[in-house]
């Protein structure tokens, strides 16, 4: 009987799965049960070592009506038996928000979910579902060792400074700081750096997450220096459906003089915002990029605009730039927003070489280009399947 670790990454309306025999090789199986509580409900999907989509035939059918609470159990019921010889040793989980202390995986235990329920009022939309599918999986096997890996830790490496909001600092030490995000996948980037850049990894390095979540994060010696999400992942970049930084007298007056609730308020920045609305048609960047609609076209600008913009700051931030990495699906696909972000950033040194960015190749700057440009795929399980083997093993 062979042992593999099970990664569980929860969302609002999707759950992204793994089963790892080696963590440090391609997953067993990887698949994601999509559109939970929308549209028409719950699809899952999934692939199998050598990548090929396991047949529908296979896969357990989802009721329409199911939310969470039903998919966990019955997702868990057919990974157990989806190999013979196999058996699920531990779990490892994402987990969005680790507070000011926990800067690095954790065994779960019964205090650090006490720890963890703490903070569902930082991560409102993210931290219940992430600790909903811990008890689900002790509920499920209990006894099963189980890991928390959080998006916050990798960024508790940036000094004070970097952290601090300019508010009274009674607010600071009640924790209203800049905690960042997206910090899984950049520790999977920061270790894959070496190969790509050999010394210049420990150097000044941009790495631009670009996903319907989108954050940016400076590294100095592969560290975190700073990163564009604060306190919340609204914070920085335009997103798919976010609307990014904002002038914060915007949320005033649109209480204030439209009368909105911070309940209405909340759905125009995270649902109906970002690519989205600018576009008023869609946050799909493939959608966007064939589209003729000036209005598409707009929102694909000012996207590279503002992320430009946010990634000559951090530059500032760590007082120089050698290398940018592109990663997650705009980043790792798009070279047209590629393009038309570094097109900004020529006076701090950056060219592309346009050929290998149309080839969404894994080096794209210009033999002439001072700084490294690369494109590398992230990959958050992988990240979290590794720490989880290295807690609970032996
Ligand atoms: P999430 O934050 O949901 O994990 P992803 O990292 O999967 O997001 O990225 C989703 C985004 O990637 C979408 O905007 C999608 O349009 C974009 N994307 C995926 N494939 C391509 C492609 N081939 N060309 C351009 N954009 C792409």
């Amino acid at each position: 009987m062979s042992d593999t670790v099970l990664v569980l990454n929860v969302g609002s309306s999707s759950i992204k799965f793994a089963l790892y025999g080696d963590p440090a090789a391609r997953p067993l199986l990887r698949g994601k049960i999509a559109g939970i509580g929308i549209g028409a409900g719950p699809v899952l999907s999934a692939r199998d070592e050598a990548g090929n989509v396991v047949p529908a035939d296979e896969i357990p059918a989802q009721d329409p009506a199911a939310g969470h609470d039903a998919l966990i159990p019955s997702l868990l019921t057919w990974l157990a038996g989806y190999q013979r010889g196999t058996r699920i040793v531990a779990a490892g989980h994402r987990v969005v928000h680790g507070g000011r202390d926990l800067a690095g995986p954790q065994m779960v235990s019964d205090a650090l979910l006490a720890e963890l329920d703490a903070l569902v009022p930082l991560a409102p939309l993210h931290q219940p579902h992430n600790l909903a599918a811990i008890r689900a999986v002790s509920a499920f096997m209990p006894g099963l060792p189980q890991v928390a890996c959080f998006d916050t830790s990798f960024h508790r490496t940036q000094d004070r400074l970097a952290q601090l909001f300019a508010l009274p600092r009674a607010l600071t030490d009640a924790g209203i700081i800049r905690y960042g995000f997206h910090g899984l996948s950049y520790e999977y980037v920061a270790s894959a750096l070496p190969v790509h850049l050999g010394g210049r990894a420990e150097g000044r390095v941009l790495v631009a997450h670009l996903g319907n979540g989108a954050s940016v994060c400076a590294m100095r010696a592969r560290q975190s220096v700073a990163t564009s999400m604060g306190f919340t992942a609204l914070d920085g970049l335009m997103m798919g459906r976010r609307c990014g930084a904002i002038d914060p007298g915007v949320l005033l007056h649109l209480m204030e003089g439209h009368g909105m609730t911070a309940a209405e308020v909340a759905h125009l920045l995270y649902e109906e915002s970002g690519l989205f609305g600018v576009s008023g048609l869609t946050n799909d960047v493939r959608v966007l990029e064939a589209s003729t609609a000036p209005e598409a076209q707009e929102a694909l600008a000012l996207f590279a605009y503002r992320a430009a913009c946010e990634m000559a700051s951090l530059a500032a931030a760590m007082e120089g730039l050698d290398a940018i990495v592109f990663t997650a699906g705009i980043g790792e696909n798009s070279a047209l927003v590629r393009d038309a972000i570094c097109a900004r950033l020529g006076w701090l040194g950056v060219a592309l070489n346009k050929d290998a960015n149309a080839a969404n190749a894994a080096r794209i700057s210009a033999a002439s280009s001072r700084v490294d440009v690369l494109v590398l795929p992230t990959d958050e399980e992988g990240v979290i399947a590794r720490a989880t083997r290295a807690l609970t093993s032996g």
